[in-house]
């Protein structure tokens, strides 16, 4: 059974859901980010789909202090708003703070992918009144949190240190208060200036009440804390939080010891490599999510997302990730159609849909698109219209128009050397071997009363190829030499038919010589 239809199975007899997922509003939010969103989607699309009343939302941290500076942020304008709630600093977006600028751009990203939570501000709840009370258990239970993070994260935070971070009522940060009583009314704190690197505090002391957003409780409290105050049923994380003695193991302890709930049903997903490296929002590192959905159709994005929530993706769009993705979602898309039995894979491209049903029509290999777009005589349509055998549909048509246009993207972009070429207008200096020249001499022969397409002009190769027992590549590499001057290139057949037929004559002729 697919994976999301098993939770969605596992949670039948459960009552209502609620799927969660959050984000800290601190940067433009990173791939990985995106792979939560579809990733909790895909279960909240499973759960309706059982007929279980279920919602979803999405919780923008917009509370949690600045505490990197991203490399398209200008450093000496925003240092100094280091340590403050990101919901406090101004963007360069007027009447915009920058958690409000960072969100704009990830949500318009969740809608090119089709998912669309209920979008939740932290501050609001807090501001709300909405944490108070967990605010308050947590506070009165801060001797058993400290045992918590010694226990399960291994981090002695003193017999002193309670889990809550007033906004100081003098400098305005959050990242660089201290907490040091709790009367069952106020708390006492300090603004520390040494407390952490990438902030200095003011020293102010002061005494606030904690409730109706005067501060935060830190994440790995807060974390079960809206799983309580909300009533979240449904929430994973990505590796670098699920691992022993991480964020979710110490949010199931809190959950259970202090918040006396049990945690949400868990789905530990894996990284998103891009290019080979771990990405990483808040410090620039990762590719923006909104790019990335960008150089894909929404529906490829999505499946690429949730095939395997267990296995790492490793995405370069340098190389050849992007057609290997688009095959992959063909096979997916057979299966969707009952010509494979794949069933898990069927259910893949149906939960890969931005809405409405799958794609089933005909469309050519998004590889074969993009080697014709660099041809010169290609009529795509026409082409695909012979592939198919019959004429193309308005929605064929459409979609392949779509596949066009992915393609010039990836080959203006990013596509790699090896698919990309272009047909030398003057035969190149090419040395062949006597084979190759045999092997040349035959297929000139031959194809002068050969039926002008691909698939012709491919078993003729072949059945040359074999009769002279020359190697394919010694073969097929004499053929782009002297067509596109390096040893490798589309599929020959098919390639040598998208040419004209006395240019190719002449061509051969010429290389023999
Ligand atoms: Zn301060």
């Amino acid at each position: 059974m697919f994976w999301a239809d098993q939770i969605a199975n596992d949670l039948k007899d459960k009552g209502p859901q609620l799927v969660d997922d959050a984000w800290t509003t601190s940067g433009f939010a990173h791939i990985g980010s995106l792979r939560g969103i579809i990733i909790h989607d895909t279960i909240f699309r499973a759960l309706k789909n059982r007929k279980i009343n279920t919602a979803y939302s999405f919780i923008l941290d917009d509370f949690d202090p600045m505490d990197g500076l991203p490399i398209y942020l200008d450093a000496e304008k925003y240092l100094p708003f280091m340590g403050m709630p990101m919901r406090s600093i101004p963007s360069e977006v007027e009447g915009k703070t920058l958690a409000d600028f960072f969100a704009d751009d990830f949500i318009k990203t969740m809608e090119i992918v089709g998912t669309n939570p209920e979008i939740l501000s932290a501050y609001e709840l807090y501001k709300s009144g909405q944490m108070d009370e967990a605010i308050r258990v947590a506070l009165d239970n801060a001797p058993k949190i400290r045992e918590i993070y010694k226990k399960v994260s291994r981090i002695d935070k003193g017999d002193e240190w309670y889990p809550f971070n007033p906004v100081c009522e003098e400098c305005g940060k959050i990242g660089t208060t201290r907490t040091i009583n709790w009367n069952g009314k106020e708390v006492g704190y300090i603004c520390e200036p040494e407390m952490v690197k990438w902030a200095k505090g003011c020293g102010h002391k002061g005494k606030i009440s904690p409730f109706g957003g005067t501060g935060k409780m830190p994440y790995r409290i807060e974390w079960p804390a809206k799983w309580k105050v909300l009533g979240i049923t449904v929430e994973g994380e990505g590796k670098d939080h699920s691992a022993a003695t991480g964020t979710r193991d110490m949010g199931n302890h809190v959950a259970r010891e202090v918040f006396s709930i049990e945690p949400p049903y868990d789905i530990p997903y894996e990284f998103f490599l891009f290019e080979g490296k771990k990405m990483s929002g808040s410090k620039g590192l990762g590719a923006n999510a909104k790019d990335v959905a960008e150089l894909l159709p929404p529906e490829i994005t999505r499946f690429m997302m949730i095939r395997n929530y267990k296995r790492a993706i490793e995405f370069n769009p340098k190389g050849a990730t992007i057609p290997t993705l688009f095959d992959e979602y063909d096979k997916a898309i057979l299966a969707y159609k009952g010509e494979t039995d794949f069933p898990d894979l069927a259910k893949v491209a149906e939960y890969s849909q931005k809405e409405g049903k799958p794609f089933t029509g005909y469309r050519p290999r998004f590889i074969k698109i993009a080697y014709s777009i660099q041809l010169p005589r290609v009529d795509i349509f026409k082409d695909a219209e012979t592939e198919k055998g019959s004429p193309l549909t308005n929605e064929e048509k459409h979609e392949i128009t779509i596949r066009i246009a992915y393609a010039e993207k990836w080959l203006t972009n990013f596509a790699p050397e090896q698919f990309k070429f272009q047909v030398k207008e003057a035969a190149p200096e090419v040395s062949l071997s006597e084979d190759q020249k045999r092997f040349l001499e035959n297929f000139e022969k031959e194809l002068q009363t050969t039926d002008w397409n691909g698939q012709e002009i491919h078993e003729r190769l072949h059945a040359i190829k074999n009769s002279f027992n020359i190697s394919p590549k010694d073969a097929f590499s004499a053929i782009y030499m002297i067509f596109l001057g390096k040893d490798s290139g589309p599929q020959a057949g098919w390639f040598i038919s998208s040419l004209d037929k006395d240019f190719v004559l002449k061509r051969l002729r010429e290389a023999l010589k």
